[in-house]
């Protein structure tokens, strides 16, 4: 594969030296895509060299930082992983259990079955948010699912007395 060089106006700096365009090139192993007479000047210009030697350490220290934050990354996605499934699980057996009393009781069918239906549209959210659980916004419908969840579980066992009494 023919790869296409650097053009000479980025590679030379003032005074006849590689520029930083090059000397990074270099320091990332890249010489393929430098001109020879650059490498060439390079490894015997002692200026230049110091200067490669400089960048080469930037480069090995972003590399580092690169790894570090991938691996921080990595340890936040794991760490945080487990704590939503708690979280609606909670959830779902706080909304189970309001809903139980509902559900054994065939005088309130009809509240039943708008319980049901909240169950199953709340489900749905719930399961499109733990479809993707690594992501911020995922992780965040998560919890805001979770918590409408224990809310509205609540709201039902807040409500039902009232509507027996009323009906
Ligand atoms: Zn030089």
């Amino acid at each position: 594969m023919k790869v296409s060089m650097l053009p000479d106006e980025l590679v030379w700096a003032e005074g006849g030296h590689a520029s930083d365009v090059a000397l990074s090139t270099m320091a990332d192993g890249q010489t393929a895509i430098l001109p020879e007479r650059v490498v060439q000047h390079v490894q015997a210009c002692s200026t230049c060299t110091q200067h490669l030697g400089h960048a080469a350490l930037l480069s090995l220290h972003v590399a580092k930082e690169i790894a570090a934050v991938a691996e921080h990354d990595r340890a936040l996605a794991t760490a945080r992983r487990p704590l939503p499934r708690l979280a609606i699980a909670l959830g779902l057996g706080v909304a189970l259990l309001a809903l139980v009393p509902t559900l054994l009781d065939p005088s309130s069918a009809l509240s039943s079955l708008g319980n049901a239906a909240l169950l199953a549209r709340i489900l749905r959210s719930v399961a499109a948010a733990a479809l993707s659980p690594s992501s911020a916004l995922g992780l965040l419908l998560t919890y805001g699912t979770s918590a409408a969840l224990v809310v509205s579980a609540l709201v039902v066992v807040k409500l039902l007395p009232k509507k027996e009494v009323s009906s």
